[in-house]
């Protein structure tokens, strides 16, 4: 999300606020002006204690009243154009306004309507990239980005690259400990291949786990494209999964130093838990024509640990997972999809980006926006949600339940 972009949006949004206010108190003050000069007239029989000088004094009370209400609104409507723009400081890929004006059918009863920045339909963890969705690379997407080599103490290791251009696996950052903790449970889980074991010197081996690839630019996936023999597996550039910074391709690096393939017990392993630290393995042969890509056992996506839980379960691919809250969970009419996971209960629903700046979504009263993932959370408690685009013309928010 581009934080500026937002701040604008908000700018120009308090300015609209600014400029109703103070056309109301406008009207008001001529109103005010108006009346002063009646009151001018009537006040030469104020004298007289007649009926006539009762109204003039009642009507200069109202007018008392009305010009304390004016100066209390312009003051309230300037306190409540600001927030915003404090919460716009932070990083987070939307920008909550507050508004009573929700829709309340009776699954979200009670609930309140929140502004959202429409901009920010292109990012986020449940962004769809595929040869029909370009990835809109966000301009401030790659100050998300970490270099693994050098912060993986042990754990894993990384491919380095001759080529320059190569050099160095990038990732979202916010990816990253859901990464190590899955690695770490990988190895734990993994001891009959990857070690420790005897090598045939009878020395202790361990063979690691490689993070063979991560975030890609578009030139760089332009070259991949261009020399590959078989593109089944190479996407096109700006559609490749890897410009998001949430994809990545584990390979195992050996004792002996050589990269190979995930093995069987490893793969099993993988494709078997890595919902649990939100990743979803992204290519599966019988989704070949949902996907566009052939079976890639080494590519795992980070999609948040409701949505990872969501797709396995219900044994669907992202275009599918999609689809299915867009036609079926889709705005807040219908009710929201529902998954329990080991770290909580969650409702997932589907609203389409608004042509206008700003969308709008329910949330419980009191809801507390978590900017990373869910599964970077300490504590996923009631009332925390996130909100994704989804790169094709919405966003999905996931509220813990
Ligand atoms: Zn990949």
């Amino acid at each position: 999300m581009n934080t500026d972009d937002n701040r604008n949006r908000y700018n120009t949004m308090s300015g609209t606020q600014n400029t109703r206010t103070t056309q109301t108190s406008t009207d008001m003050g001529r109103t005010y002006t108006q009346q002063t000069g009646m009151i001018k007239k009537k006040r030469k029989r104020r004298f007289k204690p007649t009926k006539e000088g009762m109204i003039a004094l009642g009507e200069l009370f109202l007018i008392i009243v009305a010009v304390f209400l004016v100066i209390f609104l312009v003051i309230k409507g300037i306190t409540s154009s600001k927030k915003p723009g404090e919460t716009t400081s932070d990083s987070t890929s939307t920008v909550p306004v507050q508004t009573t004006e929700a829709p309340k059918p009776k699954w979200n009863a009670g609930y309140i309507s929140l502004g959202i920045a429409s901009s920010g339909k292109g990012e986020g963890n449940l962004v769809l990239v595929n040869n029909d969705h370009e990835f809109m690379f966000p301009s401030k997407m790659t100050s998300k980005l970490t270099e693994l080599y050098g912060k993986t103490e042990g754990l894993f290791v990384l491919g380095r690259y001759e080529d320059a251009s190569r050099r160095g696996v990038y990732l979202n950052s916010g990816m990253l400990p859901n990464l190590r903790k899955m690695c770490e449970a990988m190895i734990a889980a993994n001891k009959e291949t990857l070690g420790p074991y005897k090598d045939k010197d009878g020395k202790d081996a361990l063979d690691m786990i490689m993070i063979a690839s991560g975030f890609r630019s578009k030139d760089y996936q332009q070259n991949l494209f261009d020399d590959a023999d078989d593109t089944s597996f190479v996407a096109k550039a700006g559609c490749s999964e890897h410009h998001t910074g949430l994809a990545i391709d584990i390979k195992i690096f050996t004792a002996k130093k050589a990269t190979v393939d995930l093995r069987a017990g490893e793969y099993e392993w993988i494709t078997e838990n890595c919902h649990k630290y939100g990743f979803i393995r992204r290519y599966q042969p019988e989704k070949l024509d949902k996907t566009g890509i052939s079976n890639e056992e080494w590519h795992f996506r980070f999609v948040d640990i409701p949505h990872a839980y969501a797709m396995k379960n219900a044994d669907l691919c992202l275009e599918e997972y999609m689809a299915m809250l867009k036609s079926q969970h889709n705005n807040t009419e219908d009710t929201p999809y529902e998954v329990s996971t080991d770290i909580g209960d969650f409702l997932i629903y589907y609203v389409p980006a608004d042509v206008a700046d700003i969308t709008y979504i329910t949330v419980p009263q009191g809801a507390k926006l978590v900017s990373g993932s869910f599964a970077a959370e300490q504590n996923v408690t009631s009332g925390m949600y996130t909100v994704s685009g989804t790169n094709e013309g919405g966003f999905i928010v996931t509220i813990a339940k």
